[in-house]
């Protein structure tokens, strides 16, 4: 055989730095910074009534221990409005220290004027300029917005979506692209009017007195092509933190995948400073689920480190049971399970790696490069599961009780390396 030609250095991939301004939110004595150097952050909304102060309470509860650090309310009504101070409250409770962020739309000029307990007890607002008014009255009600930000020191999101874009902006730009020689395609046009909505809104806001780096950008659109293109436009053309989010990403598989390319495309380019990703929840599924998927996009990309990964092989015709897909699950949930209670008496044990692996084909060689893999037997191999530690073989478990056993092994593993008495040295 010839001898392999020598390979010139092949580089690691590591997402692009992002260079965006850095907004600090401020509440009760809590700090939380984004943009910048902080890392990206996860956000998600709730779909409860606001008015139903202790429902909305435990899912922004919920979507916290999940792992959301900031969690947006429809802030719609003068009753949601009176709702905001109490559900705060009840959270400061609970000790669920997350921000909150106020959602408004066509009224939120009145709201954040009339209610001044509600605009304190949020720590940032999100405007959409295309639901603002029309005219004069855009102009008025959108400055009273910002009034009411500055006044109490609010980061602001200026969240344009093309589902309700200013449209007195885009026949704007339909007319002038009418008086090109060439024009562009309604496609571009429309672009244009997504980024130049949010950038005249942010330079406005500006010039009301608002503090740049407390302003944030988002222009969301439904496909993934189209956010890609759009963001990278915003990223080239301001420097403000931007939030990404595929907008009405779907239900399911659709919403997660869609979701999943458009934002790691981004956010490896350097893009992005805080995630959402809006998935309709199936029939009976969590609603923390959005959290899930958006913390596994920031720990694919190695932006993030949340939980324990657990490498898992897709199985194949050498492995007819089902068994490793269970143990793969049981203790993919064991670990998550755990994480709460873990994330403290463990420090570093979100980058625990584990592998549970189908046969010998890859079991054993996936296995020693995790911290703790088994490759259980496929078929007519051996009724034996060789478990790796550390890359080295250090026992093979057999017949009915693995999975207990396992678990077991994983435990006085993260205990041994991650415990405090290691801790300490
Ligand atoms: S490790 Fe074995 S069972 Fe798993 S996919 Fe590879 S060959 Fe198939």
């Amino acid at each position: 055989m010839n001898a392999a030609p020598a390979l010139d250095i092949i580089d690691a991939a590591t997402p692009a730095p992002r260079r965006s301004r850095q907004a600090r939110l401020a509440w009760g004595g809590q700090v939380l910074t984004l943009g910048g150097d902080a890392p990206v952050r996860v956000q998600s909304m709730t779909n409860t009534d606001t008015v139903d102060t202790v429902g909305t309470a435990i899912q922004v509860k919920e979507l916290a221990q999940a792992g959301s650090e900031l969690v947006r309310i429809t802030v719609n009504t003068p009753e949601a409005a009176q709702a905001v101070p109490r559900i705060r409250e009840q959270l400061d409770r609970m000790g669920i220290l997350v921000p909150l962020v106020g959602d408004f739309h066509y009224n939120g000029h009145r709201l954040l004027t009339e209610f001044p307990a509600m605009a304190q007890a949020l720590s940032k607002y999100r405007i959409n300029p295309g639901n603002v008014g029309k005219g004069e009255k855009h102009d008025r009600q959108f400055a009273q917005m910002i009034e009411a930000a500055v006044r109490y020191d609010k980061v602001v999101r200026i969240g344009v979506n093309w589902g309700s874009l200013d449209q007195e902006l885009l026949a704007a730009l339909m007319d002038e692209n009418a008086q090109r020689a060439r024009p562009l395609d309604a496609k571009q046009v429309m672009y244009q009017a997504l980024v130049q909505s949010a950038l005249s809104s942010a330079e406005v806001a500006r010039e009301l007195g608002m503090n740049p780096d407390h302003l944030i950008i988002s222009c969301k659109v439904s496909g993934v092509q189209d956010l890609i293109s759009v963001y990278r436009a915003l990223a080239r053309r301001c420097d403000y933190a931007l939030h990404l989010g595929l907008t009405e990403a779907g239900m399911g598989t659709k919403g997660t995948v869609a979701s999943s390319t458009a934002l790691g495309v981004l956010l490896q380019e350097g893009i992005g400073d805080t995630i959402r990703v809006s998935l309709t929840p199936q029939p009976g599924e969590a609603r923390t689920q959005e959290v899930v998927v958006a913390m596994e996009i920031l720990q694919s990309l190695g932006l993030r480190t949340f939980n324990p990964s657990v490498t898992a092989c897709p199985g194949c015709g050498r492995t007819t049971s089902t068994t490793f897909q269970t143990l793969a699950k049981q203790i993919d949930d064991f670990l998550r399970a755990q994480m709460p209670v873990w994330k403290a008496r463990y420090p570093g044990v979100e980058t625990l790696r584990v592998a549970v692996m189908g046969c010998i084909v890859n079991g054993p060689g996936e296995s020693k490069h995790a911290d703790i893999g088994i490759s259980l037997p496929g078929t007519g191999e051996a009724p034996a599961a060789p478990v790796f530690i550390d890359g080295e073989k250090a026992l093979t478990l057999r017949g009915e009780g693995i999975a207990e056993e396992f678990h077991k092994i994983v435990e006085s593993y993260i205990e041994r390396r991650f415990g405090s008495a290691t801790a300490a040295h």
